[in-house]
């Protein structure tokens, strides 16, 4: 048995956020509270103690939203190496996307990301499905076979479903198999060659921008399809204002509408974008301020459901060119929850609570996992926080393959220095 005391531990699921106990048997939260007693415990507090004085314990964090490139890219990316980053960051169950090569649009892929993450044995990985055959836009995929074989939900990521009447089939079919369909909003004819956001920063690069409108638009009519089919809808890395009056509105009317923000969304800001580093090259791109403030300010107050890391890893060869040829995207599960800490958490602008509730709680509920939660009866799947715990961000000290994070050479503050995936330790940090 595993007893760790004095933890503040911080569970939304439960209402909790204070010093207590947790006993951990057989895998499971066993018992939580305020000084649990040797003698309640079953057999009689034989048990491996810690004392987590000073600390935070929290589910372990559940990611919707991953790209680990395995199959066809395993040069950015696997799904061992990326179950390592993932619970160096404290994340303990994610979700990869579809957009590999093969697109992961079949039974046998989507058995083969499962298998592939069980045998890495560190993260629960689960695999999202494409809604399209290979995600082309045109035919949907056999969404019924996909979710019995282990998909969590459907999502062509990467790409927008260009065309309207594909995407509400999908929402109407998917509603078949009690899954998501998850929306990379992205009018292409509006975003164009777009690599930044447009706005006085692009311009005064000299780079092509990507209009807002170019999420929102896409955004609303998949609001609108929620609506009228009755779907389930999740929107992905939701970057502009416009986006969260959609949002807001689908609430309001009743639908099954949620929403997800990266934390680079809601740390960085199109002035932040240096043009000699692609590292800040990521779709949809860095936001305005005013749009940065209006998504920090709606992951507060709910109307953005989860945090999600979007982690998008590229190699160092592919992200040395020039910011017009670099791909779009950034690494960021070993420093997703350290900059939300740092840039958010710190200086009072995210609970820690709102923090571990839109990380952990949320998209466990909407993606039906089995986490984000230290109920009793719950998986173990545990991290030790210590906000404390400083160190810079070196492209050595990741494990993912790549290390395309425009945190490069930042100090963070705040880090996981245990997690722990059904009652196992399977990551200590060291100094
Ligand atoms: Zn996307």
């Amino acid at each position: 048995m595993l007893w760790l005391k004095n933890a503040h531990v911080i569970d939304p699921a439960q209402g909790i956020s204070g010093i207590m106990d947790v006993a951990v048997q057989g895998g499971r939260v066993l018992t939580l509270g305020q000084g649990i007693a040797a003698a309640g415990l079953p057999d009689g507090g034989e048990a491996e103690v810690t004392d987590c004085a000073g600390k935070y314990l929290f589910p372990g964090l559940v990611d919707a939203h991953v790209h680990l490139r395995e199959p066809g890219q395993e040069e950015k990316e696997d799904i061992s190496s990326g179950s390592r980053a993932a619970v160096r960051g404290g994340v303990t169950s994610l979700i990869c996307m579809a957009n590999t090569s093969p697109v992961i649009d079949s039974q046998a892929l989507v058995a083969f990301v499962a298998e592939r993450g069980r045998r890495a044995a560190l993260a629960r990985i689960y695999p999202m499905a494409a809604v399209t055959k290979g995600m082309r836009g045109e035919e949907l995929t056999e969404m019924a076979e996909l979710a019995a074989s282990g998909a969590k939900g459907f999502s062509d990521d990467g790409r927008g479903i260009q065309n309207g009447e594909i995407m509400r089939l999908a929402l109407e079919y998917a509603k078949l198999t009690g899954c998501p369909v998850v929306s990379h909003c992205e009018d292409e004819f509006l975003a164009g060659k777009g690599v930044m956001r447009r706005g006085p920063a692009s311009a005064a690069h000299g780079l092509t921008g990507v209009p807002a409108a170019a999420e929102s638009v896409m955004a609303a009519r998949d609001v609108l399809l929620a609506g009228e089919t009755g779907g389930r809808l999740h929107l992905a890395h939701v970057s502009a204002k416009g986006t969260l009056a959609a949002l807001r509105a689908g609430k309001a009317a009743g639908w099954d509408v949620t929403a997800e923000v990266n934390p680079h969304h809601l740390i960085l800001t199109d002035e932040d974008v240096p043009l000699t580093n692609s590292d800040f090259k990521v779709n949809p791109p860095l936001p305005s301020a005013e749009d940065r403030d209006a998504l920090l300010a709606a992951l507060a107050d709910g109307a953005i459901d989860m945090l999600a890391s979007d982690h998008a890893p590229h190699t160092w060869e592919e992200k040395a060119c020039p910011f017009e040829e670099a791909p779009f995207g950034m690494a960021a599960l070993e420093t997703a929850l350290a900059a939300l800490w740092t840039y958010l958490v710190r200086p009072g602008k995210l609970t820690a609570e709102r923090l571990i509730d839109a990380y952990a709680r949320r998209p466990a509920e909407r993606f039906a996992l089995a986490a984000g939660t230290l109920k009793p009866g719950a998986p173990a799947d545990m991290v030790l926080f210590d906000p404390d715990w400083e160190e810079t961000v070196t492209a050595e000290s990741m494990a993912s393959k790549s290390a395309n994070t425009p945190f490069l050479g930042r100090k963070l503050r705040g880090y996981p220095v245990k997690t722990w995936v059904g009652g196992h330790l399977i990551f200590e940090r060291r100094a």
